[in-house]
């Protein structure tokens, strides 16, 4: 027997790639079932054009099985198989893609469905194997092949004996090491997690032997063991469904299957996009915070999958901040991945997809403002404050984004209103949209700020959130009318009536103040007659663009 040599920098490549590249070790089974899933897919197409092939669904499988005592895994499928050509090709030249060509060659046949392209990934396996044995016979060929390698130092090619169609690859997994355990490789829990994990919507069936136990006899200790063979994936995943196959309570499900959150979905969104870049998503939107929404410790993001198969579980890219309560995923077949398949080449698409979804989330947040005001404030007690950084945050490149999708409780009926509401009800002498600062709106409703705007029949905003008076600043006006502290110097109201009677008081008063000016020296800037004050006697008052309450919370804050 002969055996081949890599050439010597390929040698180092691999070493170096098998070390380098995943993150994580279990990676390798993706990788091995997505070539499987390939190799199915090759057959699909050409069936597409060959009549003599039949392609019956029912025949096309992955199967993996771990042989513990030997401490074997083995991967089989029912796919083209190699011919010895093509395992010198494919599996003796690094970065060499047998996928990648062959979707080159059927383009026009839609072949974008087929998940390699960098001639690694089968690779992978010797992070966890010492030994890889590849069994291969072509589709249309007698004689079979296998293929066998230790890793860097070379592999040989010989003659074999299989009775079908496919390809099973056979891995000697390594001994435990102190750092590493490999045993988890050979169990079967963990080897269903794994492709539950990563190769979920894989469409054809990964199947397993299952061990059951059963008791001897009802109501028995004894127990039998048996093995029932089960497909572990979901194979279709729901998002590439058609919205209208889907109920409710299919998103529900999926929502909890996938632990996005303990509580039931308030919405979900599902997105089929056919641009320039090619993805579907499905969103939802959160009833409850989650436990840790508001700290440092809460990592937004979406799950990412390119075909199918995941490549990330939390990215973090595809949300903007405000937005970061969303849950989720993202699958585009139009990703750019580098080889690991860990990260992507380029942020472009990502872009575009944020950028895209994005918008569609704040259309069915306004829709759900529209449709569901119940839901909506649900959703606002939740998330508003969220919001309300969002506005504040980034120098306030967000507000026409997020304006419309706040609320305020407001002194009319004590509720929440949007700001649209707020101005479209204004009456016409009315030239700002107020507001007043404070803990609670039981203390906003006793400061004496407020009594003369609402004498005058002007609704106020209560701002109760210490991000309030921010985001509003950040506002500045909505729809051409700007906003007024109640506590601020110019309230633009007519004040004539007021003022007279105040100038009179001053007049007749003047020693009075003198003195109560002296008493509160060093507290106070000065001690007026207000125009302002109806039933209350005495208010406090700033005279910077600042409320008192604002003043309030930024000494508190550190700096
Ligand atoms: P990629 O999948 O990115 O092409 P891999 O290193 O995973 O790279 O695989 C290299 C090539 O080996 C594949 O392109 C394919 O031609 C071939 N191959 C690997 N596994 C199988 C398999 N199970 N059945 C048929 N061909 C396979
Ligand atoms: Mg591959």
């Amino acid at each position: 027997m002969v055996k081949k040599q890599f050439q010597a920098e390929s040698k180092r490549l691999l070493e170096m790639m098998i070390n380098s590249i995943y993150s994580q070790k279990e990676v390798f089974l993706r990788e091995l079932i997505s070539n499987s899933s390939d190799a199915i897919d090759k057959i699909y197409y050409k069936a597409l054009t060959d009549e003599s092939l039949d392609f019956d669904m029912g025949n096309y499988y992955i199967k993996i099985s771990a042989d513990k005592e030997n401490r074997l895994l083995k991967i089989k499928d029912t796919g083209i198989g190699m011919t010895k050509e093509e395992l010198e090709n494919n599996l003796g030249v690094i970065a060499q893609s047998g996928s990648l060509a062959f979707k080159k060659e059927n383009e026009s046949k839609d072949g974008h469905d087929i998940i390699g392209q960098f001639g690694v990934g089968f690779y992978a396996a010797f992070m966890v194997a010492e030994e890889v044995k590849v069994i291969s016979r072509a589709l249309g060929n007698e004689e079979a092949y296998v293929w066998e390698s230790k890793g860097a130092d070379g592999y040989t090619i010989e003659t074999a004996n299989k009775e079908d169609v496919g390809t099973e690859i056979i891995l000697k997994i390594m001994e435990n090491t102190e750092e590493e355990n490999y045993d988890e490789y050979l169990e079967e829990y963990r080897l269903k997690q794994i492709i539950k994990k990563y190769s979920d919507f894989i469409r054809y069936p990964i199947k397993m032997d299952i061990t059951k136990k059963e008791p001897k006899e009802e109501g028995s200790e004894d127990y039998t063991e048996y093995t029932e063979e089960e497909t572990i994936n979901s194979m279709v995943p729901i998002w590439k469904k058609n919205k209208s196959e889907l109920t409710g309570e299919d998103y529900e499900n999926f929502y909890q299957e996938k632990r996005y959150g303990f509580d039931k979905p308030l919405k979900h969104i599902h997105i089929h996009v056919d641009g320039t870049i090619r993805y579907n998503s499905i969103l939802y939107i959160p009833e409850s915070t989650p436990y840790n929404y508001y700290t440092a410790e809460y990592e937004k993001g979406l799950e990412l999958y390119s075909n199918g198969v995941l490549i990330m579980e939390k990215c973090a890219e595809l949300l903007p901040d405000y937005f970061s309560f969303v849950k989720g995923l993202v699958d585009s077949e139009d990703l750019s991945l580098n080889i690991s398949r860990e990260m992507l080449q380029h942020d472009r698409q990502l872009k575009l997809i944020s950028k895209n979804i994005t918008k569609k989330i704040k259309q069915q947040l306004l829709q759900l403002l529209r449709e569901d005001r119940e839901g909506y404030e649900k959703f606002f007690e939740s998330f508003g404050r969220q919001l309300k950084y969002g506005v504040y945050s980034d120098f306030g490149a967000n507000k026409d984004t997020l304006q419309d999708l706040l609320l305020f409780y407001s002194s009319k009926e004590k509720k929440l209103v949007s700001l649209d509401e707020y101005v479209s009800r204004m009456p016409e002498d009315q030239k700002y949209i107020y507001y007043a600062t404070g803990e609670s709106i039981d203390r906003i409703d006793k400061l004496p700020q407020t009594e003369l705007v609402a004498d005058k029949g002007y609704e106020i905003l209560y701002f109760t959130d210490e991000v309030d008076e921010f985001a509003i600043k950040m506002l500045m006006q909505y729809k051409d009318k700007e906003f007024r502290s109640v506590s601020s110097g110019d309230l633009g109201l007519d004040m004539t009536e007021e003022n007279n009677k105040a100038e009179e008081e001053a007049a007749s008063n003047k020693d009075l103040f003198t003195e109560m000016k002296k008493q509160l020296e060093g507290k106070v800037k000065d001690v007026k007659v207000s125009n302002r004050l109806k039933s209350h006697p005495v208010c406090l008052s700033t005279d910077g663009e600042i409320s008192v309450e604002m003043e309030k919370v930024l000494s508190a804050m550190p700096n």
